[in-house]
């Protein structure tokens, strides 16, 4: 297992001691093992640089009281600066619309269509009426297993297995709720095993026609250092509106939470923990800095 951030610190600041004040060269050791500790928990390297560049900037001056110990005072730094790095607070999805559209996207084996299945399940549980579209129309599978989710939740799923056209689908699907009082639509649509032109374009086109209330980008928290990649380029081209972190349930440390947000600069709206339905959570910045520093 990892050291945890403050063991790393003890270390670190068995050199502090006696010092009235944190300076450039007293802070160094410690602001190495902070460096370490982000990047063991799978923090981008040049965001875990950016942010211990900030943290030693903060720290530089401050007295150590001696009241307090160093080691909380850091800890305690490092851990308000990762939490508002990440946005704080929690942030909502927007589902005011008649219907409202979300749209699911993201990489094959991401978890895009379990995790359609659990926010149409979540959406269910706060009373409102969902509607999942099966778009994904290069994995006749995908839009089976959609299937089988909507009966286990008690959600109805809008597919047309015959059709190859996610646009022409994600349309009726729309009209199809707007006949049947559905008031969110949830678009699962296709990925592919890593990024390229076609799929980019393809998922472009389908969120200029559908003009979603809320676009959603799903990654994988194992993916780590690529996890940033892939949501730089999704990004480029649709432009989304939050992040989804899937399977968390791992040893995934989180650091892609982290380094998505600061390079991409888009809010982390819910989190994936597990394969089940209700394995499915509000993302809350202060609770991953804390599983980030371990
Ligand atoms: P898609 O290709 O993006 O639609 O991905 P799927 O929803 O089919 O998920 C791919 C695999 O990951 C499936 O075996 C899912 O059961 C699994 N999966 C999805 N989300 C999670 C999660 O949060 N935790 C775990 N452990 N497995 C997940």
């Amino acid at each position: 297992m990892f050291e945890n951030l403050s063991q790393k610190l003890d270390k670190a600041l068995k050199m502090l001691k006696g010092q009235g004040s944190i300076t450039e060269i007293n802070v160094a050791a410690t602001i190495k093992e902070i460096r370490r500790a982000l990047l063991d928990a799978d923090v981008n390297f040049k965001v875990a640089k950016e942010i211990t560049d900030e943290i030693k900037e903060q720290a530089i001056g401050s007295k150590i009281l001696i009241a307090v110990s160093p080691r909380e005072m850091f800890i305690k730094i490092v851990y308000d600066k990762l939490t508002e790095l990440m946005g704080g607070q929690k942030q909502d999805i927007n589902i005011k619309g008649d219907p409202a559209v979300v749209m699911i996207a993201g990489l094959n084996g991401a978890g895009k269509t379990t995790f359609s299945g659990k926010l149409a399940n979540f959406l269910k549980s706060q009373g409102r009426q969902v509607l999942l579209a099966a778009c994904d129309v290069y994995r006749p599978a995908a839009m089976e297993q959609l299937k089988v989710l909507g009966g286990q939740i008690g959600v109805e799923v809008y597919t047309e297995m015959e059709s190859k056209d996610a646009v022409q689908i994600a349309q009726n699907a729309i009209q199809y709720a707007k006949a049947n009082n559905k008031k969110i639509v949830i678009v699962d649509t296709a990925g592919r095993l890593a990024i390229d032109e076609v799929l980019m374009k393809e998922i472009a086109a389908l969120k200029k026609a559908l003009n979603p209330t809320e676009t959603l980008f799903v990654v994988d928290a194992m993916t780590g250092q690529d996890a940033v990649n892939t949501a730089l380029a999704f990004n480029e081209r649709i432009d989304y509106d939050g992040v989804v972190l899937t399977k968390l349930d791992g040893d995934a440390r989180g650091g892609a939470a982290l380094s998505i947000r600061k390079t991409v600069n888009k809010p982390i709206k819910f989190i994936s923990t597990g394969e089940k339905m209700e394995a499915i959570d509000h993302f809350y910045p202060d609770r991953m800095a804390q599983r980030i520093l371990g």
